[in-house]
């Protein structure tokens, strides 16, 4: 079967592979929707340090399940013929964390297309209970989306916004825009904070009411007048720039919370002191647990939150590397690109 390859830096391929086996406790799907990451483009280009090559990519996936391994446990949830999205985070269930609940942060945490082959294959076998169930229906392209809106709500879970709270977004690309479109399905006000004004325009079609463009404006004092000279109650980081996590500490208000999503590929120097004087909430917060894929799920099904919406392009399977080699090249040219196999 076919397979999309990342076989060396700048090298990817549809390429042929071994049809997966069926193992104990899993099921195989045909995989029909793809969502390409910019963590596949980081693979891609080299910069992702836990990636060995050849690697096959794919963890944003939505599928319609084939087989089920028999005398099998946690398996009851789905059936042959029901359509799933894939939890891709393989935990031990051991560790302390995972002892917590908090799977997301194993120890020895793998991600599909990243410690192991991933998931842009034609056929997939992967653990029953990280299968989610999709409600009847539902399109190909949300299920795409399933994932990253994941980690956009885990951002907000880690932040407890509450309804009324004004929330700074520093980063406008999908996670971003995901985690606005989520807040304002809560009743917060995200306020989006980018250097690019393409993007801070298209966060307003998702009804973002309030950008900032930090380079050509005082973001500071924007913020304050905003938010009625508290500044902000959040501030959700997932730029993952240097100079976008020292911001936080002055976006965010005396005693509010902050939440770092996004990954800084060197150490960040900070004035602790701001910290400890407005005694501030600082929490990493990194992609899911399964309860918030079924949150998500929920959230999608009734219609609060269009998560559909973020997706610029939709490509064919054979068309996913040419498509992965672009967003290499233009980052600024596509917000979402997804491949369908239908
Ligand atoms: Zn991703
Ligand atoms: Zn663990």
């Amino acid at each position: 079967m076919k397979a999309i390859q990342i076989r060396n830096i700048r090298d990817i391929q549809v390429v042929d592979v071994p049809e997966p086996v069926l193992r104990e406790n899993c099921a195989e799907i045909d995989v029909r929707a793809m969502g390409i990451c910019g963590s596949d483009v980081h693979a891609y280009a080299g910069k992702s340090p836990n990636v060995t090559y050849p690697v096959v990519i794919g963890h944003e996936i939505g599928g319609v399940v084939t087989k089920i391994a028999e005398n099998s446990e946690n398996v009851n949830h789905i059936k042959v013929g029901d359509h799933v999205v894939l939890n891709p985070y393989l935990y031990c269930g051991e560790c302390y964390p995972c002892s917590q609940g908090r799977t997301n942060c194993c120890t020895s945490l793998k991600c599909l297309g990243c410690q192991t082959d991933g998931a842009m294959t034609e056929r997939f076998v992967h653990p029953a209970n990280l299968m989610i169930k999709v409600p009847e229906g539902l399109d190909w392209e949300t299920c795409a989306v399933i994932e990253p809106a994941v980690i956009a709500l885990h951002a907000i879970h880690t932040l407890e916004l509450k309804a009324g709270e004004h929330i700074v977004i520093n980063g406008a690309g999908c996670i971003g825009m995901l985690i606005a479109i989520i807040a304002i399905a809560k009743g917060g006000i995200p306020i989006m904070v980018d250097v690019v004004d393409d993007r801070l325009e298209l966060s307003k079609t998702f009804g973002v009411k309030y950008t900032v463009n930090s380079m050509t404006q005082d973001a500071v004092s924007l913020i304050r007048e905003i938010t009625g000279g508290r500044m902000a109650e959040c501030v959700s980081e997932v730029s993952g720039n240097t100079v976008g996590i020292r911001n936080t500490l002055d976006f965010v208000a005396s005693t509010g919370r902050i939440a770092l999503t996004g990954w800084p590929n060197k150490e960040v120097t900070l004035p602790t002191a701001m910290i400890t004087r407005k005694e501030l909430t600082i929490r990493g917060s990194r992609t899911g647990v399964s309860s918030e894929f079924a949150e998500v799920m929920d959230m999608v099904s009734r219609g609060q939150i269009n998560i559909r919406q973020i997706i610029s392009k939709t490509v064919r399977f054979d068309e996913i590397p040419q498509a992965v080699q672009e967003l290499c090249e233009h980052p600024e040219r596509d917000l979402k690109v997804i491949g369908l196999n239908l």
